[in-house]
């Protein structure tokens, strides 16, 4: 193996835990685990997870970065031509790219953008994402976006005192938030995060605090929610791993917030006392007890409620009922609507008021 084919094993390897597109496709290459398939517009596409530098100088208790020590670096010319060639082999169709702070933050920014700049002059016109270190500069956050398609700043954990208890070296307000912000200015757009779940003990509640506070303040296109996983080697290998199912709930309560904008003050109730998420659909819990909904005078907002419809029904049975009554669960089962999940939330009232009527 050669020296640049072992760097690509171990930087990819380790690069493989700073995930962008969990719980959408959970396709892998098993035989290749740097590339995974990440979703884009009309299909998946492959995508090269990929770091440029495998150590760090930080401790971040929680990272497997800091744990991993790969110790093996790319600089941006030899990761631009790797890149290249696995894109013209049909091995990558985009790139993500991140990295430990091998040195300080901004020769590591200053590679990363480098390495961007180079796939562009070669005419690489694909999918581009490059990660936003802690600490970086304004220009060097400016100069990733104009090169880049997405780019993005790990937010990791809801507070400064949450993030200080597992990540000391970084301060959570200049570092992160304050470089979140510039991210923002420069990719309004098309700038994500992600969170940890479970990394710092923290609760649900105090994660959906955060997430209105992101949501409301810089605007990601969406935050992704990692499980946090105790590994081997870091000072919280004892602690129990984040289950599952934790995280992906985490992605159905966005959902709500983000594409169905449901007020997050009636999502507060899906919280127990001590502020957890329980092992359950948050759309089903929000939709107890609260009463059945006429399909033919509803709100959009009441229909989004209902499990089982969502934003493109909502708005296919809007258009549909400028013309038309709904009878029945079997007319919006016509029209592509999962009446499994709706049934018991929803009523026709012109047909109960017939059956009523009739006898007299
Ligand atoms: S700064 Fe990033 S790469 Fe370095 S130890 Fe912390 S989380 Fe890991």
């Amino acid at each position: 193996m050669s020296l640049r084919e072992q760097k690509l094993r171990n930087l990819t390897s380790a690069g493989r835990y700073d995930v962008c597109s969990p719980g959408e496709c959970m396709q892998y290459l098993t035989e290749a685990p740097c590339i995974t398939y990440a979703p884009r517009r009309g299909g998946c596409g492959r995508m090269l997870r990929v770091l440029m530098h495998g150590d760090c100088a930080y401790d971040c208790a929680y990272c497997p970065i800091r744990v991993a020590r790969e110790g093996f670096s790319f600089t941006p010319a030899e990761l631009a031509e790797t890149f290249l060639r696995l894109h013209r082999e049909g091995m990558a169709d985009g790139l993500f790219l991140s990295s430990g702070i091998a040195r300080d933050v901004d020769t590591v920014m200053h590679d990363i953008v480098e390495t961007g700049e180079r796939l562009r002059r070669a005419g690489y016109a694909g999918y581009l994402h490059l990660k936003v270190l802690p600490g970086a500069a304004r220009s060097d956050i400016r100069d990733a976006a104009r090169v880049a398609d997405r780019i993005s700043i790990n937010i990791e954990a809801p507070s400064a005192d949450r993030l200080g208890s597992v990540a000391g070296v970084k301060d959570y307000r200049i570092d992160i938030k304050k470089r979140q912000d510039w991210v923002a200015e420069a990719m309004p757009d098309r700038h994500t995060t992600q969170l940890v779940v479970g990394v710092a003990d923290e609760t649900d509640r105090e994660i959906f605090a955060c997430v209105q506070e992101q949501y409301r303040r810089v605007r990601p296109t969406r935050i992704y929610y990692s499980a946090f996983r105790a590994l081997a080697g870091t000072p919280l290998a004892d602690q129990p791993d984040t289950p599952a199912w934790r995280a992906h709930r985490w992605y159905q309560l966005d959902h709500l917030l983000r594409e169905y904008r449901i007020d997050p003050g009636e999502l507060d109730r899906i919280f127990d006392a001590a502020g957890s998420l329980a092992n359950r659909d948050p759309k089903v819990i929000l939709a107890e007890g609260m009463g059945v909904v006429d399909v033919n005078t509803a709100s959009r907002y009441d229909l989004l409620r209902v499990p089982g419809i969502g934003p493109a029904g909502a708005d296919r049975i809007l258009r549909e009922r400028k013309t038309r009554h709904f009878e029945s669960l079997r007319d919006l089962k016509a029209i592509g609507i999962r009446t499994r999940w709706a049934a018991g939330y929803l009523a026709f009232p012109r047909e109960r008021t017939v059956q009523t009527l009739l006898p007299v």
